[in-house]
């Protein structure tokens, strides 16, 4: 049967009416979280906590074919949930990025971007010129996962009383939702008490519209689709998707 039909195409807008409205109230819904209140909850100190930013690169923000405005945006957000957080005492930093061996599988999909040794694999210079960022640990990767073939997984095991997440960066449905789940489902799997939260300002994904894909032969990407279905499917399991940290 041929599923590419105007009446099936129809029939799943239609089906699917109720609950996109559903998300896009949930979404409207969220409100922000008070860092302090929420670690006195859980009895978390400062030390406890590590904030993962991710993949803010210039070759996602300021240069090359994968750098775009929606990310460009995540820039002020995540200075200041840095600043917020380095201001309330944490020092655990770490900044999983793109850092490509030149000949990456990646590519495959998305077409040679973040190579290492080139400028577009290096951290923002709004993020590296932070008194944070004496605090940074970049964690390179050659993949959309923080863990597979990093440091990450080691870092962690050393650090078993690092129980509270807070990510941030790009993209939603890619390293942000590898991340967030990654940390979720580890503890998880562990027993381990933990939280993840993502804040919604401080996170985006690109924009590719069906148009302009199929003029170069490419997969269309609905920013704002991909980005709130993800988020959900975050929420969904277990990961606390707020509107910011305060
Ligand atoms: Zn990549």
């Amino acid at each position: 049967m041929n599923t590419r039909t105007p009446e099936r195409s129809r029939a799943l807008s239609q089906r699917s009416a109720e609950f996109m409205a559903f998300l896009a109230n949930w979404q409207a819904d969220l409100e922000p979280l008070s860092l302090e209140s929420d670690w006195a909850a859980h009895g978390v100190a400062a030390n406890n906590v590590a904030v993962f930013v991710v993949d803010m690169v210039n070759g996602f923000c300021h240069e090359g074919p994968l750098a775009g405005p929606r990310v460009q945006g995540l820039i002020a957000p995540v200075r200041a949930a840095v600043a917020r957080c380095y201001a309330l005492g944490v020092r655990h930093f770490l900044l999983p990025q793109d850092t490509h061996e030149s000949d990456a599988l990646e590519f495959a999909q998305f077409g040679p971007h973040c190579v290492v040794g080139q400028s577009e694999s290096a951290t923002i210079p709004e993020l590296a010129g932070m008194p944070a960022a004496a605090d940074f640990t970049v964690v390179a990767k050659n993949s959309l996962h923080p863990a597979y073939g990093t440091e990450l997984e080691a870092w962690l095991a050393q650090r078993p009383e690092v129980r509270y997440f807070v990510i941030i960066g790009d993209c939603t449905d890619l390293c942000i939702y590898q991340t967030a789940m990654y940390l979720r489902l580890a503890a998880n799997a562990a027993q381990r008490e933990c939280q993840v939260v993502v804040p919604e300002n401080c996170v985006q994904t690109y924009d590719l519209p069906v148009a302009t894909a199929q003029t170069i032969g490419a997969m269309p990407h609905d920013g704002d689709v991909l980005h709130l279905i993800f988020l959900y499917s975050m929420a969904l399991n277990g990961v606390r998707i707020v509107k910011a940290v305060e």
